[in-house]
Order: C-alpha cells, then sequence, then structure tokens
C-alpha cells in the first residue's frame, strides 16, 4: 500500500478530491487541500481522487 502525499503549494482548490472521498480530503478556508488522515487506504477511493486532480497535487508514492 502506498502513501498519499498532497503538495498544498500545487493545489489551485479545485475541490475534486474532497467531492471524490470527504473522509480523507477537506479543503481549508482558501480552498487548499488538507488531509483528515494521514495514511490512509490508497486504494479504491484515495486512488480515484489522486487521478481526479486537475492539478497534479496529489500522488500515492509506492513502498
Ligand atoms: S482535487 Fe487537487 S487541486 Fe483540487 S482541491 Fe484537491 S488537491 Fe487541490
Amino acid at each position: 500500500m502506498g502513501a498519499l502525499r498532497a503538495d498544498r503549494g500545487v493545489c489551485i482548490g479545485a475541490g475534486m478530491c474532497v467531492m471524490t472521498d470527504s473522509a480523507v480530503f477537506d479543503q481549508d478556508d482558501d480552498g487548499i487541500v488538507v488531509l483528515l488522515e494521514e495514511d490512509p487506504d490508497t486504494d479504491g477511493k484515495v486512488r480515484a481522487a489522486v487521478d481526479a486532480c486537475p492539478s497534479g497535487a496529489l500522488s500515492i508514492t509506492e513502498d
């Protein structure tokens, strides 16, 4: 299982990740992504959110 990373400097606040999995992703007052879980299961919805992010801010590093 890989590790989820979110680069807040790259995020454009599109909110696709929150719409895809609101248990793992949130947005701060500026709309920038915040991770709600440090080490979520990176299969399923989290991977779909990474794929849906239009800015490439989200990634999964395989270990
Ligand atoms: S989908 Fe990507 S750009 Fe949009 S809020 Fe989430 S991390 Fe940021």
